[in-house]
């Protein structure tokens, strides 16, 4: 089984990923994760990455498509994936599609998280993830206890969560991500769920459809 959850930025795909992931015994695949550790690294292609992240656009198909090889080649992760933040545009998800093909796999399910811009606003400025095991709190929604997470670990404010580039993210999305909905739409893969409840109700609505495609 391999999953798309889907959302504008903000929507809570990595919150509800980690649920599934832990449920389902599948791989998170998060582009944006990946791109992150890129930037980590501090090489000459990270420093380029975190230009285009920091602004609120989109990363070349180029890069992310080689991202994506690797994993979708690779055995140990074949019908265990749930990609998060992954395809945000038409080029990506045929990409995609392809690749899936070559390595005799498919897509089975796309969640679609749906929030309003206000909620995502809060839920973007608000968002702090640990330093050390990735763990992901919200000052409004979700506050982590004593202000800490795990030890040893710092809890962050992501440097693309700010209002001005949460916009931009934002507009990206309306702009080149959300036409991918009615494209999944047409293969008959998608499911809308509302992202506005609280964590626990809509990881409960997520599991009902997937479990409906295991049987
Ligand atoms: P995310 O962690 O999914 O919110 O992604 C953070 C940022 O990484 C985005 O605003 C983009 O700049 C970049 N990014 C993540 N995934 C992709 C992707 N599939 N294609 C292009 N850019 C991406």
């Amino acid at each position: 089984m391999n999953i798309i959850i889907f959302g504008p930025p903000g929507a809570g795909k990595g919150t509800q990923s980690d649920k599934i992931v832990s449920k389902y015994q599948l791989f998170k695949i998060s582009t944006g994760d990946l791109l992150r550790k890129e930037i980590k690294n501090v090489t000459l292609l990270g420093k380029k990455i975190e230009e285009i992240v920091n602004s609120g656009t989109l990363v070349s198909d180029n890069i992310i498509n080689d991202l994506i090889e690797k994993i979708v080649s690779d055995n140990k992760y074949k019908n265990q994936i749930i990609f998060d933040g992954y395809p945000r545009n038409v080029q990506q998800a045929k990409n995609l599609n392809t690749l899936l093909k070559k390595h005799g796999q498919k897509i089975d399910l796309v969640i679609n998280l749906e929030v309003s811009l206000d909620l995502i606003i809060k839920r973007i400025t608000g968002r702090l993830v640990c330093s050390k095991c990735g763990n992901t709190f919200n000052e409004f929604f979700n506050p982590p206890s004593n202000l800490t997470c795990c030890k040893g670990g710092t809890l962050k404010r992501r440097n693309d969560d700010n209002v001005e580039t949460a916009k931009k993210r934002y507009e990206t999305y309306e702009n080149l991500t959300k036409p991918l909905l009615e494209y999944y739409s047409k293969l008959g893969l998608l499911k809308n769920v509302s992202g506005e409840n609280k964590i626990e109700e809509i990881a409960a609505k997520i599991a009902d459809f997937i479990n409906l495609i295991q049987g």
